[in-house]
């Protein structure tokens, strides 16, 4: 998994590639993705919340805040059975990878951690490239996860340092760079993004780049989300961010870590087909197909066929790393 791309990016440099004009930014990620990346290769992954709601930390954009009054519907850790039926329906709708999402403020070794490992077992069984994001983790725990064979963890960074307070006060900065690196230390593959339209402005979403990009290595798998307001969360009046500015962190992020995979994720939903080829274009080469992500709207499954079609891209299969090329960039 070590991978020989620079990870010494200053925040000046990265500025300078973000603010460089469109046409230039998506002419050049278009060039290093295909140097990295099949082009016509989306991943499609699918989402699955498993335990929804009733969370006690406070994240400004999420309706499974126990705090803020949303209509999303609370439950429990679902069985294991239910979730493995779920993994195979995502698989037989051409999913490779099944990320499995707890509201959870950080794991508990508990029997609902015991049902967890039991499913990141089933689904591993079937074939796909199984994650989770599950809250803040222990290195033992990512250790117990990884030997049931979870191939991916997934913990967003969100947002910069800087703007990071603004959204969450229940955990630090500090505290979701620690998880990270427990993740790494266990050998599971990292997913690390954000979410724009939360009201930061520019150095904020080059702060966040930044970060992921001077970690010791840069993360597998990098989504990119736009914020989907949900009504009754303190973003619910936020503005939707427009696709220039997607376009400009989807290409940015592809230029500097070249070999990640960029997840076009949450606000795919208020995005129509030509809008989303332009991601694609600018580097993005991974989608979450199904008609919720976590609790938010997203595009229906034929809505996606008729994408794959029309742009004639094909699936990527699970477990692909394309050709790591040695160069230092
Ligand atoms: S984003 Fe995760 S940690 Fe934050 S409130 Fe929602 S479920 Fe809880």
């Amino acid at each position: 998994m070590t991978n020989h791309f620079r990870t010494n990016w200053t925040k000046e440099e990265i500025t300078e590639i973000f603010n460089s004009p469109i046409l230039d930014l998506i002419y050049r990620s278009s060039t290093v993705h295909r140097q990295f990346h099949d082009p016509r290769e989306v991943q499609v992954c699918t989402l699955l919340s498993v335990k929804t709601g009733g969370c006690p930390e406070d994240c400004s954009y999420c309706p499974q805040a126990a705090r803020y009054h949303t209509d999303v519907k609370v439950h429990k850790l679902l069985e294991v059975d239910e979730v493995l039926t779920k993994a195979q329906e995502a698989k037989e709708a051409g999913s490779t990878r099944f990320c499995m999402g707890a509201a959870w403020r950080e794991v508990r070794d508990n029997r609902d951690f015991d049902k967890v490992i039991d499913m990141v077992k089933g689904v591993n069984n079937l074939g796909m490239e199984v994650c989770c994001t599950l809250g803040m983790l222990t290195s033992e725990q990512a250790v117990k996860l990884k030997e049931a064979g979870l191939y991916a963890y997934n913990h967003n960074l969100d947002t910069s340092e800087e703007f990071y307070n603004d959204i969450i006060t229940t955990r630090t900065y500090k505290d979701r760079l620690v998880t990270l690196e427990n993740v790494r230390h266990a050998k599971i593959s990292v997913c690390s993004g954000g979410i724009i339209g939360m009201g930061e402005n520019e150095n904020d979403r080059i702060g966040m780049l930044h970060t992921l990009a001077t970690l010791p290595e840069h993360p597998e798998s990098v989504p990119v989300n736009a914020l989907v307001p949900v009504e009754g969360t303190p973003l619910e009046d936020q503005e939707k961010v427009s696709i220039w500015e997607m376009v400009r962190m989807i290409a940015t992020a592809r230029i500097i870590m070249p070999k990640a995979m960029v997840r076009l994720s949450a606000g795919r939903v208020r995005m129509n087909l030509e809008e989303q080829a332009l991601c694609f274009l600018a580097g993005a080469n991974s989608i979450f197909a199904g008609d919720k992500l976590l609790t938010t709207p997203n595009p229906g499954l034929v809505q996606d066929q008729e994408m794959f079609q029309v742009l004639q891209l094909k699936p990527r299969k699970a477990f692909q790393e394309s050709e790591l090329k040695t160069t230092v960039l």
